[in-house]
């Protein structure tokens, strides 16, 4: 078995976020299991990195199929267990595959350098690291955790997964698959648990030569910290708190319509959403004419209607936190301009949120959300924008609208973040990197060199 059932020492109740119903009782794993699994990924990873190349990547291209022929099932876990849209988890579903797909080509291509020399041949290899442990949060479950295990695997490694607590189970399906497709024993272990448990026990076990962090600030410094002990490799992907820059000389229709999905989308609890609005300020009142319709009509509810655009937050914590936003004192430095609707009764809902902030330092505009909370904000010109989109530590994401060709190319080289886009809201594709400027993280995932992010470049001098 590569699924670790846990020993019933501690467990959690998952509850649907739509209607409150408990859907499964899930063990949680303790270090001493933890510990078992890094010693059956460290002998299953021998056997996988001596495989030919080309026989890694058919095990990887069986995975993909073996997702592929589960993709409404995992999409309908995922509903489920985090509240998703169905049409959006068939998607993640099948991300996860195309990941695994991209992957698969790569055993084969981990191609080395030969350096000239005097006295005879230098050459490179891409060396596996050995076990990797790769912690993931509960926003996206599936897609996340594919861009960490299907790039390790393919670099040759053994790989450890830790969901987050309150969405284990498309990872622990997605765990399942890739046994049932064939991939050895121990090599793809999924381990649900508790971070300060599982999660630190990566960070401080040996054998786990790379830990991939994917979740807040606060933790992904722990965790750097705690690896920073064993000088232990470490990718970080952090918070964000994006800006939407909307230029006078944009086509204002398409920014204002586009921009409840680029942060309302997963209902906001996506690291890339585009949570400050910034307007140039002759247009503002024209852009908020525009953006209110877009907003009324973003359709919240039953994550299991295809016409649902946005379903639950993931838990009554999270609702209850994003809330507090909007509560008391807060508002004294923001005003709610206006809201969308949302189901009543059982669930975790929350009304889409747009807001106007009356300070630069309102709660709302330095602390990431991570709810369908958005805040709309003046600027002057250019260099104005490019001083509000910046005053802030994280540097995930962004999007700029504007006419003016030369505008776009200045300013997606004076914003300070990993992904931008120009006239859209795209942030992520798999054949391309991804990560964040400053406290959004360390190091990128995705992309044609992600597996290199899994290796150790080892340099052989051989003496003619
Ligand atoms: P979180 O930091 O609370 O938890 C993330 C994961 O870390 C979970 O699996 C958790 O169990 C684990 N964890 C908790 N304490 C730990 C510890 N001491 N040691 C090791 N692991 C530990 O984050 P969250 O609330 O699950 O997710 C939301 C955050 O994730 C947001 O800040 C969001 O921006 C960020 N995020 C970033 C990206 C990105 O790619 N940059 C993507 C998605 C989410």
């Amino acid at each position: 078995m590569s699924l670790l059932i846990a020993d019933g020492s501690a467990s959690l109740d998952l509850i649907n976020p739509a209607d409150e119903t408990v859907i499964r009782t899930i063990e949680l794993n303790s270090i001493e299991q933890t510990d078992e699994a890094v010693a059956r990924a460290v002998a299953a990873q021998r056997g996988w990195a001596a495989l030919a190349p080309a026989d890694r990547a058919l095990a990887l291209r069986r995975f993909a199929a073996a997702v592929d022929s589960h993709v409404d099932e995992l999409a309908q876990l995922e509903v489920r267990n985090s509240g998703h849209p169905i049409g959006q988890a068939r998607w993640e579903a099948g991300h996860v595959r195309d990941v695994l797909t991209y992957y698969a080509a790569s055993p084969e291509r981990l191609i080395g350098q030969q350096i000239p020399v005097a006295g005879g041949m230098d050459v490179t290899f891409h060396e596996p690291l050995g076990v990797v442990g790769i912690i993931v949060p509960w926003n996206f479950p599936m897609t996340i955790a594919a861009w960490g295990f299907a790039p390790a695997l393919a670099a040759g490694n053994a790989v450890l997964l830790k969901p987050a607590e309150w969405t284990p189970l498309t990872a622990v399906r997605l765990g399942e698959l890739a046994l049932e497709s064939g991939l050895p024993d121990g090599l793809f272990t999924v381990l649900p648990g508790r971070g300060d448990v599982v999660g630190e026990r990566f960070v401080t076990h040996p054998d786990v030569r790379k830990v991939v962090f994917t979740g807040s600030t606060a933790v992904g410094k722990r965790v750097m910290a705690g690896c920073a002990a064993q000088v232990k490799r470490v990718t970080l992907e952090l918070g964000g708190k994006s800006a939407n820059i909307v230029f006078a000389d944009s086509d204002l229709e398409l920014a204002a319509s586009s921009a409840p999905g680029a942060v309302f989308d997963n209902a906001g609890q996506d690291c890339c959403a585009r949570s400050r609005i910034l307007v140039e300020r002759g247009v503002l009142d024209r852009f908020l004419e525009l953006l209110e319709p877009a907003v009324a009509a973003f359709s919240v509810g039953d994550p299991l209607d295809e016409a649902t655009q946005m379903g639950p937050l993931v838990s009554a914590a999270h609702r209850d936190r994003v809330a507090s936003f909007l509560e008391g004192g807060e508002l004294a430095e923001s005003e709610i301009a206006f809201r969308g609707s949302a189901p009543t009764g059982a669930g975790f809902w929350f009304a889409p949120t747009v807001l106007l902030p009356t300070s630069p330092t309102a709660r709302v505009l330095t602390e990431e959300i991570f709810g369908p909370v958005v805040s709309v904000v003046p600027f002057d010109d250019e260099a104005d924008a490019i001083r509000i989109a910046n005053s802030t530590e994280h540097g995930l994401s962004g999007s700029i609208f504007t006419n003016d060709m030369r505008r776009g190319i200045r300013m997606s080289r004076a914003v300070q973040s990993g992904n931008l886009s120009v006239n859209s809201h795209s942030s992520v594709r798999y054949t391309t990197p991804f990560g964040g400027f400053k406290q959004s993280g360390l190091g990128r995932e995705l992309g044609p060199d992600a597996p290199l992010a899994f290796t150790e470049t080892k340099n052989v001098f051989f003496a003619s």
